[in-house]
């Protein structure tokens, strides 16, 4: 499997809100889950702050969809940022569906648990509007606690999906623009995951509600998520070409 990790940085009104803090160091990474990769960590974070003219602690808010180890690491770079997590999700990340333990890290249960509140720790309880334009939508499916950040723009309301559907071929199984394998018994219908807590009916009805209350859906795993959202991108790009997930890893050459 290969896939890209985003974090967001929504802008407005003076505030910089980062959504998502991304997964830890990647030697730290290499050694526990025997993958490789490129960037991560509080140098990844640094860096791509840095192309906004931002340091960490110009970050006022940290939204958590969920705390998963790849969503939800470095959040020791934010120590003044007011983070905002669902009641729930902290309550999974203690005690786990059996099948999560391994996605939920003790250094993000450890910062949280930490944390003065309402200061540095806002934990939510359902639906909530953040600030006008953002609004966090509680759609347990993926997680007991997971959230969706909408995000009100001049292109429309764009949803912060996460997890909820990591990809697009989860929001579109049938559309041939969004996985090259179109599968027509899902038309109108969704590709669930197979990391859930909740049943796939609820994750079905959680990406509808979240469908339903945006216009523009933002996976956080698809390689074709660009960095920057050009004027002519609204919901999906033209064709499948550019998302790696699909391409079986290359044999080595020699
Ligand atoms: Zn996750």
């Amino acid at each position: 499997m290969r896939d890209p990790i985003h974090c967001w940085l929504v802008q407005g009104e003076g505030r910089n809100i980062l959504v998502d803090t991304g997964m830890a160091d990647l030697p730290l990474i290499e050694r526990r889950l025997k993958v490789q990769g490129t960037g991560g960590g509080h140098e990844g974070l640094r860096s791509a702050l840095a192309e906004h003219g931002l340091t960490p602690d110009d970050i006022g808010h940290v939204v958590l969809t969920h705390m998963h180890f790849d969503h939800a690491d470095n959040l020791d770079l934010f120590p003044n940022a007011c983070v905002v997590v669902q009641r729930r999700e902290l309550m999974a990340a203690i005690d786990p569906v059996p099948s999560q333990r391994i996605y939920y890290w003790q250094t993000t249960i450890d910062n949280l648990i930490a944390r003065k509140r309402p200061n540095q720790l806002v934990l939510v309880d359902g639906d909530h509007d953040l600030f006008p334009g953002i609004r966090l939508l509680s759609v347990p499916s993926h997680t007991e606690g997971m959230q969706v950040v909408i995000v009100s723009t001049e292109k429309g309301r764009a949803a912060l999906v996460s997890d909820l559907g990591d990809h697009y071929r989860y929001w579109y199984p049938a559309d041939p623009r969004a996985t090259d394998r179109p599968q027509r018994s899902l038309t109108g219908a969704f590709l669930t995951g197979n990391i859930r807590s909740e049943s796939e009916r609820d994750w079905q009805k959680a990406m509808r509600r979240v469908l339903d209350n945006s216009d523009i859906v933002v996976p956080a795993h698809d390689f074709r998520i660009p960095r920057s959202i050009p004027d002519e991108w609204f919901a999906i790009p033209e064709s499948t070409a550019g998302d790696l997930a699909h391409v079986p890893p290359q044999p080595p050459s020699n």
